[in-house]
């Protein structure tokens, strides 16, 4: 079966749905195989990473992430590990007047880099805003656990 891409605007459309009916989403692979669901409900069948979709989610403003971080320091380049936007450094001021940079931090969702705890391992999703209601949201909504394989990322 040939898989499209889907756009942004449909992606978001299927998060919406999906925050709609959880509240909390426990995990970035329950969140990619819920969406891939709603996206796959009709004839046209939709491929998507669950990096995109975690990307998209944060970004769309639907859902507030809450990171767990792994116990791994790794290096933070100048783009967020965990959403794509831009990441700021976060400064003090030494005693002697220089100042030290103490650690990172992204621009948009609430990713925090400091010695030692770096490196995001686990997402939860909570939804953000309660939006009024786009036409008719199925409430019924069956999480096929494993329906789709999912990247190195992703917990069980
Ligand atoms: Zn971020
Ligand atoms: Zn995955």
């Amino acid at each position: 079966m040939a898989f499209n891409i889907p756009d942004d605007e449909r992606v978001k459309d299927a998060i919406f749905i999906v925050m709609y009916n959880n509240h909390t989403v426990r995990s970035q692979r329950e969140l990619a195989n819920l969406v891939r669901n709603e996206l796959n409900k009709g004839l046209e069948k939709f491929n998507i990473s669950c990096e995109r979709i975690r990307h998209i989610a944060i970004n769309s403003g639907l859902v507030r992430v809450i990171i767990d971080y792994r116990d791994l320091n790794t290096a933070v380049g100048n783009v967020c590990p965990v959403c794509g936007n831009d990441i700021i450094p976060i400064s003090n001021c030494s005693l002697s007047g220089e100042v030290i940079e103490i650690g990172k931090k992204c621009s948009v969702c609430p990713f925090l880099a400091s010695a030692g705890k770096n490196s995001p391992g686990r997402y939860i999703f909570v939804r953000k805003r309660r939006k009024s209601k786009k036409g008719s949201v199925e409430v019924s909504q069956q999480l096929k656990r494993d329906a789709y394989s999912c990247c190195k990322d992703c917990d069980g």
